[in-house]
């Protein structure tokens, strides 16, 4: 039985219930978070209540929850649970009003909501050696807004499932000029030549926990060149190796692209390196 947390109370998940009025249920009119546990050790803990708490202030919900109940919250939610390998989800929405109206309400509380998922055990670099991700590309049809981690994910769900009915792994997305954006629940690297290049932050794409954990580390404990900048689809196609890098898989190696091979087809190189590296680091930051 799952524990959650709703609005200042552990229950049962099948206890915990929100109205229909709620505007994250109406709207989709809320921000969440998903921060990795294993063994109770969370990854990147600061680095993504900071960007809730800008996502938060960018979309004008007041919380006044401060990073040590947020950490509180996250460390009972995983000793409640079992402490395994765990994504802990954290879900504020602007809350229930009287009635559905697009302005935003006064005087009405945020609806707080937080559990614990299962998330495959810390993955290892070799995880993937025999077995990489296949992926389609798609032009990205989503909003200008998608550097803030909202819970209205139609527009990401929707290129999710393009991919799924592909029978592929994710679904990469690059923008009307062809430069890549992220994947549909993921961010990108690409890698030509021994550079490793991911896309610059801006609205098009959601700033990465695990994209800026891997930037940090390739810095502090390697010596590849890195490049933030454009870099598009013809590109990817032309790639050694591409990568694709969220909180709950960490770095995936792509080995397919469109149904045509990455590099020679194989896990790269440069990715057993780098996800050694991420795994040796990853608590650092
Ligand atoms: N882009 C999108 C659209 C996402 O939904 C996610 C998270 N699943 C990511 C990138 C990766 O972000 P993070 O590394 O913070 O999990």
């Amino acid at each position: 039985m799952s524990i959650v947390y709703l609005n200042g109370q552990y229950m049962a998940m099948e206890d915990a219930k929100i109205s229909p009025l709620d505007r994250g249920f109406l709207f989709g009119d809320g921000i969440y978070e998903v921060i990795p546990s294993y063994a109770g050790k969370m990854v990147g803990f600061t680095p993504h209540i900071k960007r809730m708490q800008d996502g938060l202030a960018e979309v004008g919900i007041n919380l006044d929850y401060s990073t040590q109940k947020w950490q509180h919250i996250c460390q009972s939610l995983a000793e409640k649970n079992g402490n395994q390998s765990l994504g802990i989800y954290l879900h504020v929405t602007r809350g229930a009003d009287t009635r559905r109206l697009h302005a935003y309400p006064k005087d009405v509380e945020p609806t707080v909501f937080a559990m614990a998922f299962d998330i495959p055990t810390p993955p290892k670099p070799d995880r993937f050696t025999k077995q990489g991700f296949a992926l389609i590309s798609t032009e990205d049809l989503r909003w200008q807004r998608c550097h803030i981690k909202s819970t209205a994910l139609l527009g990401n769900v929707m290129h999710y499932q393009q991919g799924h009915e592909a029978g592929c792994n994710e679904t990469l997305l690059y923008n009307q000029k062809a430069e890549l954006t992220e994947a549909s629940s993921s961010n990108v690297f690409v890698i030509k030549d021994g550079v490793i290049i991911t896309p610059p932050l801006d609205n098009q794409l959601l700033p990465g926990i695990t994209r800026k954990l891997i930037l940090d580390i390739i810095k502090a404990h390697s010596s590849f060149e890195l490049q933030e900048r454009i870099v598009t689809i013809q590109e990817a196609r032309q790639a050694d190796e591409i990568w694709i890098s969220s909180s709950s898989k960490e770095i995936a190696p792509v080995i397919s692209l469109d149904g045509k091979p990455v590099g020679d087809g194989k896990v790269g190189e440069i990715w057993q390196q780098v996800a050694s590296l991420y795994s040796e680091h990853k608590f650092d930051y």
